[in-house]
């Protein structure tokens, strides 16, 4: 069952830069994904698609059975909550410790202070990071600090974990191991994108890849490597 469709979906930014052509594709629930490509190749926006931060030229884009251009204003923040992204730079509050990071995600949704206490020990600890709830950020190391962003992304249960180069900051260990993370948050249901130009990672795992060139899919192999040199 595709929980992401791409149909024919093509974006040109008022600058006439063709971002995205005839881009279809599909992703299971389930799935674990790399997509890679140089830099201007399109992923960024085809990560903005899929939030509905932008809207398509042409073409329809499917999340969760749901055609994003046909959403209401009122429903994109629930479509939104649907997909936990982190980024390459982990974007955490820096005057918050490592719980209130994670409960912020939970208090947006209004979830209930008893919840809020159970849930976000409960995600510290499947990252590692049990002993570090009262620590600020900038007190972390950065693998800690990307775990932290993880734990924030998966607190609301999202079918989606989006992943924007997650390893792009941190040394190789710290990089294995939040991949590492990311196969266990797979294993346990979550469908897994992660946009990386990690060549080492994504030949050593052997997943999915799908390949973008200038705006256009050029492979998509089950048990791929990165192969374009870009
Ligand atoms: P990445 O997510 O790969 O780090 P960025 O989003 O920073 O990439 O930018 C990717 C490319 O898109 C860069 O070449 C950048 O110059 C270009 N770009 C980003 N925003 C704009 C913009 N508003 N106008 C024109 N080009 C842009
Ligand atoms: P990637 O993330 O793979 O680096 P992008 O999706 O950021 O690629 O960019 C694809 C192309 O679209 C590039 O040529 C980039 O310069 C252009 N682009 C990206 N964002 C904008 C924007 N906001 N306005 C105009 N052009 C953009």
């Amino acid at each position: 069952l595709p929980i992401i469709a791409f149909d024919k979906v093509s974006k040109t930014y008022s600058t006439g830069t063709k971002a995205i052509t005839n881009l279809s594709l599909k992703i299971n629930k389930g799935e674990f994904v790399f997509i890679v490509g140089s830099s201007g190749s399109g992923k960024s926006t085809l990560i903005k698609l899929l939030l509905k931060e932008i809207e398509p030229s042409e073409g329809n884009i499917f999340v969760n059975g749901k055609e994003l251009t046909r959403l209401r204003r009122s429903q994109i923040p629930k479509h939104r909550r649907g997909i936990g992204v982190v980024f390459q730079d982990f974007r955490l509050l820096k005057d918050r410790n490592v719980f209130e990071n994670v409960a912020f995600a939970q208090r947006v949704i209004q979830e209930p202070i008893r919840s809020i206490k159970r849930k976000v020990p409960s995600i510290l600890a499947e990252v590692g990071l049990s002993e570090k709830m009262q620590v600020l950020p900038k007190q972390l190391s950065g693998g800690e600090q990307q775990r932290v962003a993880l734990a924030r992304a998966l607190v609301n249960n999202p079918v989606i974990l989006l992943a924007d180069e997650p390893t792009g900051n941190l040394d190789p260990k710290n990089s294995w191991e939040i991949m590492n993370l990311l196969e266990e948050v797979n294993k346990k249901g979550t469908t897994v994108v992660i946009v990386t130009h990690n060549r080492e990672i994504v030949d050593a795992m052997q997943k999915r890849v799908i390949t973008m060139n200038k705006g256009v899919l050029i492979s998509d192999e089950t048990k791929g490597g990165y192969s374009y040199e870009g």
